[in-house]
């Protein structure tokens, strides 16, 4: 009789579980880094990727769940699926949405120095057309990180058209979303935060910027470039 009368209150309690863990079966994670922590050494020291991957992608991650948590209509989509109409949702799902899916795209941008290649034929020839070098398209990059006003990201996108365009956004923002300046598929994305560089270099967000091109992974971005171009036309 017990047992009858508390099947309600069971049922409630199962469904009240339900709702605790269905977030989580489908939460966002945080990986690890492709490399380890000290594998950009001289050019990112071991200590700011231990803290930029460890602590401020982690809070990304764990906000972003803490966010999706409260809205149902949020649950078991894709990143790249809420991007386009990211302008209609909560500012915590843009900046820690943003913050998780940028710094993911920045970590696979990179590899050891030395180790990254050179643009594929395909990429050098639309960089060629579209900046006139790959040292101007270079020069281009930097002035773009440089000139982002505090927080955020300079970024080699490229257009539904197949055109490369290089654009900046604010705090976590990117090219994918709604609410960027300029739209289109990423194909490099440079972190100018503080926290991605003030250790080692303090103010000198030039240097760091010059830097980072030892460590670019062009076999990662010629391969997003082919991916883009192959889909986009
Ligand atoms: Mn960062």
């Amino acid at each position: 009789m017990n047992a009858i009368r508390s099947l309600p209150r069971l049922s409630a309690v199962l469904l009240a579980f339900a709702a605790c863990v269905a977030p989580l079966a489908q939460a966002f994670e945080l990986a690890p880094l492709p490399y380890p922590h000290n594998a950009l050494v001289p050019v990112i020291d071991e200590q700011t990727m231990q803290i930029h991957h460890g602590r401020h992608h982690k809070a990304y991650v764990d906000n972003l769940n803490a966010a999706i948590a409260k809205d149902a209509a949020l649950q078991g989509k894709t990143l790249e699926a809420l991007f386009p109409g990211m302008s209609q949702l909560p500012v915590a799902v843009r900046n820690n949405g943003g913050g998780h899916w940028n710094h993911t795209f920045f970590w696979q941008s990179m590899t050891r120095p030395g180790q990254g290649g050179a643009p594929s034929a395909a990429l050098q020839a639309a960089i060629t057309r579209d900046f006139g070098s790959l040292d101007a398209f270079k020069a281009a990059f930097k002035t773009a990180g440089l000139g982002r006003f505090g927080s955020g990201w300079a970024w080699l996108i490229v257009g539904s058209d197949g055109t490369l365009k290089i654009t900046s956004t604010p705090n976590q923002d990117n090219p994918l979303m709604d609410v960027a300046p300029d739209r289109g598929t990423p194909l490099l994305g440079n972190d100018v935060w503080e926290h991605a560089y003030y250790l080692q270099y303090q103010n000198r967000r030039g240097d760091y910027l010059d830097a980072l091109w030892q460590i670019v992974d062009w076999n990662v971005i010629s391969a997003r470039y082919a991916a883009a171009t192959s889909t986009a036309r």
